[in-house]
């Protein structure tokens, strides 16, 4: 008897980042070939933005902005309708220079003679002017005219997504869409109220890739992966859509919103829309469903998949074996518009441009974290708590099959922290097979990375390391088993300096029991790792726990109580918390982003950190030799 033909769709759901695919459907579409699956991606984040930020996209939204109340015009709109003509005579030149089609252009956007400017260029005159009149000078100098007029299309570009938001689609962000309707909602109806509400711009839209899509591949199954909330929505109209034209194709959601926020989904009218919902690594479950599609397993056999029965949700999981991570396969961006993908240049942060610019094939080093202890983290889950790496000759092997198919050398390592031992391992290999690629990605800074593996890591292609520094406060990095302490932090951080590469910090404030002192003492050592050369980039992070984090499991230990979640059948995964501690650190996050800003562009390095703040803060008890005293203690070893 013959096997019902399985081909398989992959789809990337609005809205992801647009420099370059979300890696899902590229890491889904290589495994399933590799076992012998028909599979084929598409990217509809990228495709809405291609349609509506074109000639013909803006003429609809010129029409939705027509047709709005004078009560409903904003600041936004009222701009963009002035200069609506020459936004739609400059807009598919604009996109062209962005996906790097047309980079003679620079020079005409550069001038500032050209494009419209919006609201958003408003923010360019908070730029430091030491040099008489020109704002973006400190950033790109005299002749950086390529990075200038990529930040410039970048603002227009933001100024339409403002007007698309004002009047067509009040959910439209750049890069999320409809978040609130999924974000820790333990209840389904908001998100069940918008897909019954009829269609936006945005929607109509995404319904006709959807529809585009399905004739294009015919598929008999639809993959569609949401990594965060802001693509939940989006996804569901993509079902939404299918079903109503092809109730026969079998839809199936999964991904790391999934994973973190549906672990305990109980709400049937999700599968109106979805057939399957698969949870965690998404190997294992999909071979076991598309076996069961093709007959040849039973649906008491599925692994890890939520399904509807007899009206009520059912999870059924068959235990077996994770596929391990050495026979995933090898990701392909095969189908996906490779040329297509636009460069923005929207935060001047050195590290967010690497993550918002350019086109960085994504590489796994290994599955899982191998410290999984921070008490933050979601170490209960497979994402963090599986760890199974792979041999460096596997890895490399994947390194040239996807330089091979794509043509570029740039790989962004995706691990939530790559182990050093096969970082090490993967540069010796990647040096002795002479493989030339530039690669960055996320590390803990611990003290294997010596001053000799730092510079092997740069001789092998590294341009950029991330790593958390978080509270930069030893009594909060030994509460919260971050397995670092500040002196460690400042010697790791100035060898990946000294080797060349790029070093930013993830930064916390907020955790339990931090203190206003605390704050203030992080702000202070993370200006003299600045001044030390240490570190080049940060971010700081309001902590946020989740049930699933060691705080969010047993937060009696970390000194604090849960408020109580409401009820719900949806979704599940931060929760409001009470801290006795009670410091105000809304009130000191503004403080903390201006230095850390300030810093970046090396500015402010000398002053006193209290200037920072808008109020009173204590003088800081961290001594202002404490960073250089700890390199001057580095080990001589290297
Ligand atoms: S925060 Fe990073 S290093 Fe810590 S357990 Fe999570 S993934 Fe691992």
């Amino acid at each position: 008897m013959n096997e019902p033909a399985v081909r398989v769709l992959s789809l990337i759901a609005p809205m992801t980042q647009l420099n370059t695919p979300y890696p899902s459907t590229a890491y889904l579409t290589g495994f399933l070939r590799s076992r012998g699956f028909e599979a084929v991606q598409e990217d509809l984040a990228l495709g809405v933005v291609l349609a509506l930020f074109s000639g013909k996209g803006l003429q609809l939204v010129h029409d939705a902005l027509e047709r709005l109340p004078a009560s409903a015009r904003t600041a936004c709109t009222e701009a963009y309708a002035q200069c609506h003509q020459r936004y739609a005579e400059t807009i598919d030149a604009v996109i062209a220079f962005l996906q790097g089609r047309d980079s003679t252009l620079a020079h005409r956007i550069a001038s500032r003679n050209w494009l419209p400017e919006g609201p958003r260029f408003a923010a360019l005159d908070a730029y430091v002017d030491d040099d008489g009149g020109d704002p973006l000078g400190w950033a790109f100098g005299a002749l950086g005219v390529q990075d200038r007029a990529r930040h410039l299309a970048t603002l227009y570009l933001n100024d339409i997504a403002d007007v698309l938001r004002d009047a067509a689609d009040p959910r439209f962000e750049f890069v999320r869409y409809a978040e609130s309707l999924a974000r820790s909602q333990a209840s389904f109806e908001p998100l069940a109220q918008a897909l019954a509400a009829p269609v936006t711009l945005v929607d109509r839209t995404l319904q006709d890739l959807t529809l585009a899509a399905l004739q294009r591949h015919r598929p008999t199954v639809v993959l569609v992966s949401v990594p965060f909330p802001g693509t939940v929505y989006a996804a569901f109209r993509i079902a939404q859509t299918i079903k109503a034209g092809r109730p026969d194709i079998t839809t199936v959601l999964g991904g790391g919103f999934v994973n973190t926020e549906l672990r305990e989904l109980s709400e049937p009218r999700v599968f109106d829309h979805f057939d399957f919902v698969t949870l965690d690594g998404g190997e294992r479950p999909l071979l076991a469903l598309l076996e069961h599609l093709q007959g040849r397993r039973s649906v008491q056999r599925l692994v890890r998949t939520f399904m509807r029965q007899d009206g009520q949700v059912r999870r059924v999981h068959f235990a077996e074996p994770d596929v391990p991570f050495a026979q995933v396969g090898t990701p392909t961006w095969d189908g996906l518009p490779l040329g297509s993908y636009l460069s923005l240049l929207d935060m001047l942060n050195p590290m967010h441009r690497l993550w918002s610019d350019g086109r960085w094939n994504k590489l796994t080093v290994a599955h899982g974290c191998y410290w999984k202890k921070c008490s933050f983290c979601d170490v209960s889950l497979d994402y963090i708590s599986r760890y199974d790496a792979a041999q460096a000759s596997t890895l490399v092997d994947r390194v040239e099959a996807i330089v091979a198919e794509t043509g570029q050398t740039g790989f962004h390592l995706v691990d939530e922290a790559a182990p050093p031992k096969c970082l090490k391992a993967m540069a010796a290999e990647l040096q002795a097979r002479r493989v030339g690629i530039s690669w960055w990605g996320n590390i803990r800074f611990e003290k294997s990375f010596t001053p000799a593996l730092c510079r092997q890591l740069a001789a092998s292609g590294c341009i950029a390391v991330s790593g958390g520094l978080e509270v930069a406060s030893d009594r909060l990095l030994a509460l919260m088993k971050k397995g670092v302490s500040v002196d460690q932090v400042a010697r790791v951080t100035k060898a990946f300096a000294d080797a060349g590469i790029l070093v930013h910090a993830y930064l916390m404030y907020g955790f339990p029991t931090q203190t206003e002192q605390d704050t203030v003492d992080a702000l202070e050592t993370v200006r003299q790792l600045f001044a030390a050369g240490c570190i080049h980039s940060g971010f700081w992070h309001r902590f946020a726990c989740t049930v699933h984090s060691p705080v969010g499991l047993d937060p009696q230990a970390y000194g604090v109580s849960l408020r109580p979640l409401p009820r719900g059948s949806f979704a599940k995964n931060d929760v409001d918390f009470v801290d006795p501690t009670g410091t105000d650190h809304d009130a000191l996050g503004a403080g903390l982003r201006k230095a850390l800003y300030n810093y970046m562009h090396g500015i402010g390095l000398e002053a006193d950190v209290r200037e920072w703040f808008d109020f009173a803060v204590p003088r800081a008890r961290v001594p202002r030799q404490r960073i250089a005293r700890a390199l001057a203690r580095s080990p001589t070893a290297s």
